[in-house]
């Protein structure tokens, strides 16, 4: 796939000749011979991620198996994978390949393989000692994700374990976890203490300077983006010939800084308003998680001669990709992340201020070849109210309940005592039994249910899963795998900028959920890929109803994966049948009803609705679901996603009957959750199992009669 002409090769050679982390390559790889654990640590850019893997496999490591990289972000995975296969001259997808969620570019060849800490976990599953690999190296662990804080716990049980674990493997395992920055001592320690090999680093000068725009109310998209363009445009005309990179916060806000900015760059006359003869145009590329590989691979490449390169990226910029040749930095101050909410008890992507040593490692890419300088749209005030010190680890803030179901599945039953690097707060633990429990992945005993081992094989949301495998038992699955698919992908509707565009698009897909009976937003997803996919021309015909079709193609691809998964474990177990007589459409939403029954609400007064959930928070419909405006005919509800602004909106909405939920609501409220926990902590023995029974039963008792009355 990779064309390499001769003279390129030669110049990666030498570039990668260049990098810190060269000299040390004998020293590294008799470092990873010698120890079971090894934490390595070095500046950005140094050449970890791209070169360590590649020692490691000179050294012959690949012959007693894989090396295997984790990357928090699939597009680090992937992007690396490209160019380390470059440097070793191989295509990818043979010798170097990489894996993501629904795209496994590897092959029976492949020996150093680059994939998402989450890919790796879902591989702990089936085979639990990683006999496929020699060296497992962690990459990015200071990123803190929540999946590879998991793997750090899992693999220090593994590989500290003596032999009874390590049961199928001929070798003992290698773990080399590699963080950009600080707390080595802590990873040190929680690996029993194992050597910080730390790659000196180089790095210049970067001087700060703080803007007055943004203080602690600005958080509207629309300032911090004017913001972030008035003060890079500043940058291109004002400041000496150097590429810039704009810390953004994502990909909406990314696409519409640089079409702001392409429309004022026109109007720049290069003889008067920029200082520096030597700068004579602007090249802008935007960057983010979704994009296409192939426009990310132009971010590398130097610009040609005169022209400035202006990257504007989101957080991937501050530590996974490496582009040479920034000496500008333009820092929002704001990153997109998710967090718990317990407002509406979910995980909500939300733009939050960065941190103070987040907003250190961004102006820090200034800095790497030569004295640089950093923007900050924010003032001084901002910094000192509004950011945190410190980034809060994921662990620590999001919901735990895939994981933890992974980790039961893996036979870590105490779930409350595994091996954190930093303990999540045990609520959020009892939050995620207790979803487990609702969606009867795990019983009161906190043990992993058929229907649980079921679920674990999905990479899906739990109540996404729940209602795939409800439609699977009911012979159905093809109304709910195309959902489940598109509900996977980033958002398949296209809404464009320009007000009159925007009219035609609106009007399309009003017609797309008049065609799909516009009874509710899952259908129409249905109806949307069933449509595309019989068209003779699916291009075109997403082009014609303003859809995505990059989305489109992504959804047929994962829904032929959720399909293979399934047929698999049709095969391999048995699977619960039941039977079904009903309609079409209350068969489909009485299966969702079944996977996010946890998410309903009831329209209370007006426009107004009230969640189930023990919050009883109040909520509106969001005006890009089709019921919007047809509130008065609705009474229950349920949504797959919500946005918090000062309101609370649902998104993906379907109209349902209180009858259909009526037996799983009470499922809300009945779970005591520390019953589920505290069988995690002690075997339970059965009389106590008894007098919980008659509790519950008791208890249910209780529902019933509060009900009647
Ligand atoms: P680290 O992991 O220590 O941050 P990397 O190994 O990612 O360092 O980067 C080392 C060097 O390789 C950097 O100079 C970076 O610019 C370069 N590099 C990494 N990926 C690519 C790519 N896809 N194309 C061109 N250069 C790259
Ligand atoms: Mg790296």
């Amino acid at each position: 796939m990779s064309k390499i002409t001769k003279w390129d090769s030669m110049e990666v050679l030498h570039e990668s000749k260049n990098l810190p982390i060269y000299p040390h390559k004998a020293k590294l790889q008799r470092a990873v011979k010698d120890n079971s654990f090894l934490v390595v640590t070095g500046e950005t850019g140094s050449g970890k991620t791209t070169q360590l893997p590649q020692y490691l496999h000179q050294a012959g490591f690949w012959r007693d198996g894989k090396i295997g990289v984790t990357q928090p972000r699939r597009v680090a995975a992937i992007t690396v994978a490209q160019r380390v296969s470059e440097e070793m001259h191989c295509s990818l997808g043979r010798e170097v390949g990489y894996q993501v969620r629904f795209d496994d570019c590897t092959s029976e060849d492949t020996v150093v393989k680059y994939m998402t800490d989450g890919c790796l976990l879902r591989e702990i599953l089936t085979d639990p000692v990683l006999s496929q690999y020699s060296v497992i190296i962690l990459d990015e662990v200071h990123e803190r994700s929540l999946n590879t804080d998991i793997l750090l716990g899992l693999l220090k049980q593994t590989v500290s374990s003596t032999d009874e674990a390590c049961k199928g493997r001929s070798l003992p395992l290698k773990v080399v976890v590699m963080s950009a920055t600080l707390e080595t001592d802590k990873l040190s320690v929680f690996l029993g203490g194992c050597p910080v090999f730390t790659i000196p680093g180089r790095s210049f000068p970067v001087i700060c300077r703080f803007g007055c725009a943004i203080g602690e109310k600005d958080t509207e998209s629309t300032v911090y983006v004017k913001e972030v363009v008035k003060m890079a445009l500043d940058v291109h005309t004002g400041e000496p010939a150097g590429d810039i990179l704009v810390f953004l916060t994502g990909q909406s806000e990314i696409e519409k800084a640089c079409d702001i900015l392409y429309e004022k760059a026109e109007s720049i006359d290069y003889r008067y308003d920029v200082q520096d003869g030597k700068v004579e145009g602007l090249l802008i590329l935007p960057l983010y998680g979704s994009m296409p590989t192939d426009q990310q691979k132009q971010i590398f490449q130097p610009p040609p001669p005169g022209i400035r390169k202006c990257v504007v990226a989101t957080n991937i910029a501050a530590t996974s990709l490496t582009i040479n040749g920034i000496k500008y930095i333009v820092d929002s101050g704001f990153v997109k992340q998710l967090n718990h909410n317990s407002r509406v008890s979910m995980d909500i992507l939300e733009v939050v201020p960065i941190s103070k040593s987040e907003a250190q490692q961004r102006a820090g890419r200034a800095g790497r070849t030569s004295p640089g300088k950093c923007f900050r749209i924010y003032n001084q005030e901002f910094w000192e109210k509004c950011m945190p010190d410190y980034t809060v680890p994921e662990i620590q803030r999001t919901s735990l309940t895939s994981v933890i179901l992974t980790l039961k599945c893996l036979g870590v039953h105490d779930v409350i005592r595994f091996p954190y690097l930093d303990r999540p707060e045990e609520r959020f633990i009892m939050e995620a039994l207790k979803q487990l429990y609702q969606c009867d992945a795990i019983d009161r005993r906190g043990k992993v249910t058929a229907l649980g081992e079921l679920m674990v094989e999905f990479p899906l949301p739990p109540g996404l899963t729940r209602a795939l495998l409800q439609a699977a038992s009911l012979g159905c699955e093809d109304l709910l795998l195309p959902v489940a698919a598109m509900l996977s992908v980033e958002n398949i509707f296209i809404r464009p900028g320009h007000p009159e565009k925007q009219k035609e698009a609106d009007k399309k897909h009003r017609l797309l959920a008049e065609q799909a009976g516009g009874c509710n937003d899952f259908t129409i997803l249905l109806s949307v890929f069933e449509k595309c996919k019989a068209s003779d021309h699916p291009s075109a015909w997403c082009k014609n109803h303003f859809i995505h079709w990059r989305a489109l193609k992504s959804a047929f691809s994962v829904e032929t994966q959720l399909r293979e998964i399934l047929v698999r474990l049709q095969k391999k177990r048995d699977f619960p049948m039941e039977k079904f007589d009903g309609n079409k459409s209350e068969l489909f939403r009485r299966c969702l009803c079944t996977g996010y029954f946890t998410n309903v609400a009831r329209r209370s007064v007006g426009k107004v609705f009230c969640t189930m959930d023990g919050h009883g928070s109040m909520v509106h419909i969001h005006p890009s679901s089709t019921l919007f405006d047809q509130e008065a005919q609705l009474d229950w509800v349920i949504f797959h996603d919500v946005l918090v602004t000062s309101r609370v909106y649902l998104r993906t909405v379907c109209p349902i009957r209180y009858d259909w939920v009526k037996d799983l609501l009470p499922k809300l409220h009945e779970v005591d959750v520390y019953e589920l926990s505290s069988v995690a902590r002690q075997e339970v023995t059965d009389e106590e199992m008894a007098k919980w029974d008659s509790k519950e039963s008791a208890k249910r008792q209780a529902g019933v009669s509060v009900e009647e009355t």
